[in-house]
This record gives C-alpha cells, sequence and structure tokens, in this order.
C-alpha cells in the first residue's frame, strides 16, 4: 500500500464517521507496525509500508489495512493520543470496536472486518495490546452495533447478567475494568458488552492477596486493595486500586 492509496483510505473511513479528515499519513520505516501521535499541532498516522503489505499479501484483502488504519483513527478520536504514555487495554479495545463498527458503514462483511486481527494477531506489538481474543470481540461488537443501527433496531438499555466481584482503576487510565465471579478481567462501561481480556487469581503463600495478568503485563494488589507493578529491580509501583465491587 503506497502513501496515496493510505491517505485514501483514511479520507474514507474518517468521511463515514461524518467528519473531514485532518489527520496527516506518514511511512515511516523505523516503525513496526502503525502508530497515532500527535507533534506540534499534527495529528499524525504513521505506519510502516513493508508491514502493511506484508499484512496485504496474507489477507489478500486491502480492508485489512483499513482497519488497522481505522483502529489508529480511533486513537484520535477518542482523545487517547493525548496522553501517549501508559498501558490502557480499554483505549485498545474501544479502538477495535470501533474499527468494527466503521468498517461495517463501509459494507465490509465481519469476516474481511476481522481478517488484519486473524493474520497479523498482535498487530502493534504485544505490551500495549490485549490478548487477540479480546481484541476479536471488540471488533464484532463494533461490527454487530452498526448493523443493528443501520436496520434500525431500536436502542434497548443494556442489562448485564453477569457478576463483578471487584472494580479496578489503573492510575491515568479513564477505563473501567472489573473482575468477575469467575476471575475474569473484563473492560465494561455500561453501553456495551464485557470484554474479557484478562484474570484474577487468588494467591496463597504471598504478601499479595491477588494477580491480576493480561498478554504480558502482572500485576499483584495488596490486602488494602492497592495494585501494584513488581519492577526487575528495586520497589513495587503502586499503579491502581481494586475495590470490592457494589452494585449500585
Ligand atoms: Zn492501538
Amino acid at each position: 500500500m503506497n502513501e496515496a492509496a493510505a491517505k485514501e483510505a483514511v479520507y474514507r473511513i474518517v468521511r463515514h464517521s461524518g467528519l473531514l479528515a485532518n489527520f496527516v499519513v506518514r511511512e515511516d520505516d523505523k516503525l513496526s507496525t502503525a502508530v497515532a501521535y500527535i507533534k506540534g499541532n499534527e495529528r499524525v498516522i504513521a505506519y510502516n509500508p513493508a508491514f502493511l503489505s506484508a499484512m496485504l499479501d496474507s489477507a489478500h484483502t486491502d480492508w485489512s489495512a483499513v482497519s488497522v488504519l481505522a483502529h489508529e483513527i480511533g486513537h484520535h478520536l477518542l482523545g487517547h493520543t493525548l496522553d501517549p504514555e501508559g498501558v490502557h487495554p480499554g483505549d485498545e479495545l474501544a479502538c477495535d470496536r470501533y474499527s468494527g463498527f466503521i468498517l461495517q458503514r463501509m459494507g465490509v462483511t465481519l469476516a474481511d472486518a476481522l481478517v488484519a486481527i486473524e493474520v497479523a494477531g498482535d498487530v502493534h506489538g504485544t505490551l500495549r495490546h490485549p490478548p487477540r481474543q479480546a481484541r476479536i470481540s471488540a471488533i464484532r461488537q463494533g461490527w454487530e452495533d452498526a448493523e443493528r443501527i443501520s436496520q434500525g433496531v431500536a436502542e434497548e438499555p443494556y442489562v448485564v447478567e453477569r457478576t463483578f466481584r471487584y472494580v479496578v482503576h489503573l492510575v491515568g487510565d479513564a477505563n473501567t475494568y472489573f473482575v468477575d465471579a469467575e476471575g475474569c478481567l473484563v473492560w465494561f462501561n455500561d453501553h456495551a458488552e464485557p470484554i474479557e481480556f484478562g484474570s484474577c487469581t487468588r494467591l496463597a503463600e504471598s504478601e499479595f492477596v491477588h494477580e491480576l495478568t493480561w498478554q504480558d503485563h502482572s500485576f499483584v494488589v495488596d490486602g488494602r486493595n492497592t495494585i501494584w507493578r513488581r519492577t526487575a529491580h528495586g520497589m513495587p509501583m503502586q499503579v491502581g486500586r481494586m475495590e470490592p465491587f457494589a452494585r449500585p
């Protein structure tokens, strides 16, 4: 995919959001994949052309590249690029949900909306992103939501039949996460189905009570509900709170 084609794809994606594209689209060989960031007053979407080409070769559809670009546009539209530091799994799932939604609006089948994640898996590297299964759920949820809207299905208040045990807040991350009765760590925001992306296990014979894990991340929770990140050297770092959940 050359730069002109990528710019055209970004224009088409944003147009389906009812906006006019004001992004700078840039090739960058130094990246391993694709990324959204702000530089000065510019909102940039940068990608490694070799990464997109390799994905197009194995996916056999241009929609794979479009879905990656849509995910990055989501980071800009949702304001995530204002705070580029930190690991926010809910932000990644929100952008996957957006890519599924917008591809449905563009007339793409669910199978084609999912093809990028299926051929490339962790398209932006594993560290920042939740596991593949959670990302597939998020894309599917966005796609199905767009389809319901296009079919004029009436909106109903969303009721979740799931028992949550704990609510998890991470420092600097506006998302809310929950731990359910089965020990699944889920992203949930009252307007969508919960998406499982990790787990919470009870620790025995440890100074800590619980361990939260997803992808390559591991945090421990002490008896006072503080979440810590264990660093390889030196002191553990406080990264959030895990409080017992009481349904309001
Ligand atoms: Zn992302």
